[in-house]
């Protein structure tokens, strides 16, 4: 016991140990005195004695409207029965019984009279009742599972779901970060660091409702994001540029004829993948990659613009190409009318001949079966010089 008054008093908590246990004939109880005076002093004295203890406490009642003392509030051990689901032992309730009672009293002419520690310099206004009787372990590996996660390490598991991490994935990722601490194994086995499966299950339930709604009625929670899904910016778009292609971006090829062949739906995101690809004596290498999100104009246009904005020189020096080769998106067309509105826009001919093909066999156009192939092979023709 001496260890946590040093412990205390390491924090700025003057503390004794009052043999008043044994005049008023409460035995089981430890009784401190202390020199805290108001409510905030009191949490921080509940937060360093489950620190030192590795126990937890509830609060379960408190004096209203004290007349006659400051203060005077009861925790329970958080193995009682208090808060839980059934008044069956479990290993969470185990019907203990441990509890601690802390009053401040006032400190004034009348009290001081009869009270010695108020006379005493610091004051020691609080009276601190002990009942630590746990009918569990305290402070081992099996005891410390079960401490309540602490609100820090609640919001740590909160960034993880909002990057995407499901429950198992985040407990995984956290233990391997407290690996790198130096008394891992400690914190690896407390419950209030590194929370058990089921609290992390339960707090990724909690995210997903607060997130998504509740699963049998997701609906309420969509008409209320409704608003901000309304009011979001433009699409988004990540640039991708390697040492190769910033040397490909100087060749002087760069500067006549550029092609953007774009991939759609490469994910569940709909994401749409567009490499923009110069000649080299290699064959068609790119001078950027662009992820971005659908195939709208705007999607194009944000993309190209990340291009032109960093790389505004990477068609040979030039500030743009003669002409860019595209496949047949008109979306795509326009976003590089927009933005780099002087170069030529070609349509690829193996999409030019597919477009041909179409046409001589819609109905509406009226050609004739046997003469679509003739047709065919003169348009080739004429496409190739
Ligand atoms: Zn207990």
């Amino acid at each position: 016991m001496n260890k946590l008054v040093k412990y205390l008093n390491d924090h700025n908590i003057i503390t004794v140990i009052s043999d008043e246990a044994l005049s008023t004939k409460i035995p089981e109880a430890l009784i401190l005195r202390a020199n805290i005076k108001d409510v905030n002093e009191v949490d921080h004295f509940i937060m360093l004695y489950q620190e030192f203890t590795n126990t937890q406490w509830i609060r379960i009642g408190q004096l209203d409207n004290p007349s006659r003392v400051v203060f005077h509030k009861y925790w329970a051990c958080q193995h009682s029965k208090v808060n839980k689901a059934t008044d069956k032992k479990t290993v969470r309730n185990t019907l203990c019984d441990a509890k601690i009672d802390i009053l401040i009293k006032k400190n004034n002419r009348n009290t001081r009279r009869n009270d010695t520690f108020l006379q005493r310099d610091p004051p020691l206004c609080a009276k601190i009742s002990l009942y630590q009787n746990h009918n569990h372990s305290v402070n081992t590996s099996g005891s410390i599972k079960f401490l309540r996660i602490t609100h820090e390490v609640e919001e740590v598991f909160y960034e993880y779901f909002n990057n995407g991490m499901g429950a198992s994935e985040a407990v995984r990722l956290h233990e391997s970060k407290i690996l790198l601490e130096d008394n891992c194994w400690e914190i690896l086995a407390n419950g209030s660091k590194n929370p058990i499966k089921e609290t992390v299950a339960y707090l990724h339930k909690k995210w997903r409702q607060n997130n998504f709604g509740c699963v049998n009625n997701p609906l309420d929670k969509l008409i209320e994001k409704n608003l901000s899904y309304a009011e979001r910016e433009q699409p988004w778009a990540v640039l991708v540029v390697t040492p190769l292609m910033k040397r490909v971006q100087l060749l002087s090829s760069s500067k006549e004829l550029i092609f953007c062949d774009s991939t759609s739906s490469c994910d569940t995101m709909e994401t749409t993948l567009t490499t923009v690809l110069s000649v080299s004596n290699a064959g068609a290498v790119p001078i950027g990659m662009l992820m971005h999100e659908g195939q709208s104009c705007e999607g194009y246009k944000n993309a190209f613009g990340l291009l032109k904005k960093h790389f505004p020189l990477c068609f040979g020096g030039n500030k743009m190409p003669i002409a860019f080769m595209t496949d047949d998106s008109a979306a795509e067309r326009s976003a590089l009318k927009q933005v780099w509105p002087s170069s030529r826009i070609l349509l690829c001919t193996f999409h030019v001949l597919q477009k041909e093909w179409g046409w001589l066999h819609e109905v509406k156009n009226l050609v004739s079966k046997e003469k679509r192939l003739p047709l065919m092979r003169l348009f080739q023709k004429v496409n190739m010089k």
